[in-house]
C-alpha cells in the first residue's frame, strides 16, 4: 500500500479526520503528543549476543511503544507472541535456547494497551521497526491497524533466502494487515510529529521512530542500537545483516543525540529498571 492509501485510510477514520487534507499537514498549535513505554516481557541471553566479544549475561526488556496523537493511537513494535508465555521453544525453535523468554500473562501488547484504556481493536496505526520475533509477535492483537514498515524489510520477508537468514517467522506478521510500505524517511501524518527514520543494517529495512514531544525529540532506536554501550563503544552484535549499514545507522543516531534528541535504546535494561519494569510508563 502506498502513502496515498494511507491518506485514504486516514480519511475514513473519524479519530484522525482531516489527515488527508492539506490543512492537516500544518503543525497544530495545540497538538500534544503522549508517548508511553510498554514493557512486554524480558529476554535473557549471553551478553555477547548483544555486544560482540563481551562476557557475562544480560536480561533485556522487550518494549513496545504507544504514541497518542490527536489523529489516533500509534503503536511502534508489538513485542513477543503470547504463545511464548507458555512454550517458547515450540514457537521460537532454536532461538529459544539463545534468548530465554521471561514473559507473563498480562504483559502482552493487548493487555498493556488495555491497561491504559486503549482498545487494541481500535488502534489504526502499527509501525514496525523490523520483523524479528520480539518486535512483531503481537501484531495479530492489532487487527484493524494499518501496518507501516520499510519496503526493503517487506521485500526481505518475501525472499526465502533473506527470510531464513534473518530468522523471520511469517506467522508473526502475516496477519492480513493493510500494508503501508515506505521508502526511507516517512512523516506518518505529514505534521512532523511522528517520523520513520531508516536505520538499515540490523536487518535489510530496519527503521527507528522519531517522536516530537513538547519537551523535545525522542528517538526510539529499536534494534539499530540495542544498548547505551552499543552507541558509546560502537559495539555491534555478532549477527548483523549489513555491518557497514549498521555502523552508518549508529552514526546517524549519534548525530541525532548530538543535536539534542533523547534516544531510547532497543533493549537497554537500565531505562526499564525498578518499578518501571512491570508497568507502562510515560516518557514526558
Ligand atoms: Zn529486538
Amino acid at each position: 500500500m502506498q502513502a496515498s492509501r494511507l491518506a485514504a485510510l486516514a480519511a475514513r477514520d473519524p479519530t484522525i479526520a482531516g489527515c488527508a487534507d492539506a490543512a492537516a499537514h500544518l503543525p497544530s498549535p495545540d497538538m500534544q503528543l503522549r508517548l508511553f513505554a510498554l514493557p512486554c516481557g524480558w529476554l535473557e541471553s549471553d551478553l555477547r549476543m548483544f555486544l560482540a566479544g563481551a562476557r557475562g549475561a544480560i536480561r533485556v526488556p522487550v518494549p513496545a511503544w504507544l504514541i497518542v496523537h490527536p489523529r489516533g493511537a500509534v503503536v511502534f513494535d508489538s513485542g513477543l507472541h503470547p504463545a511464548t508465555q507458555r512454550d517458547p521453544a515450540e514457537r521460537l525453535g532454536d532461538l529459544a535456547a539463545v534468548f530465554r523468554v521471561a514473559f507473563r500473562p498480562g504483559e502482552e501488547i493487548g493487555a498493556r494497551l488495555a491497561s491504559l484504556g486503549v482498545d487494541p481493536q481500535g488502534v489504526r496505526w502499527l509501525v514496525s521497526s523490523h520483523l524479528h520475533f520480539d518486535h512483531v509477535g503481537g501484531n495479530a492483537a492489532l487487527p484493524n491497524a494499518a501496518w507501516v514498515l520499510q519496503r526493503r524489510e517487506w521485500e526481505a520477508a518475501c525472499d526465502p533466502d533473506l527470510r531464513a537468514r534473518n530468522h523471520y517467522d511469517a506467522r508473526d506478521f502475516d496477519c492480513g494487515h493493510d500494508r503501508v510500505l515506505v521508502d526511507g524517511e516517512h512523516d506518518l501524518f505529514g505534521d512532523g510529529a511522528i517520523t520513520c527514520l531508516p536505520t538499515h543494517g540490523h536487518t535489510p529495512g530496519h527503521q527507528s521512530l522519531r517522536v516530537r514531544l513538547a519537551s523535545g525529540d525522542v528517538v526510539l532506536t529499536a534494534d539499530a542500537c540495542y544498548l547505551r554501550r552499543t552507541l558509546d563503544e560502537t559495539l555491534l552484535p555478532p549477527i548483523v545483516h549489513d555491518r557497514e549499514a549498521a555502523l552508518a545507522s549508529l552514526a546517524r543516531l549519534r548525530a541525532l543525540e548530538t543535536v539534542g534528541a533523547r534516544l531510547w535504546f532497543g533493549h537497554d535494561p537500565g531505562a526499564f529498571a525498578g518499578a518501571r519494569q512491570t508497568t507502562p510508563f510515560e516518557i514526558a
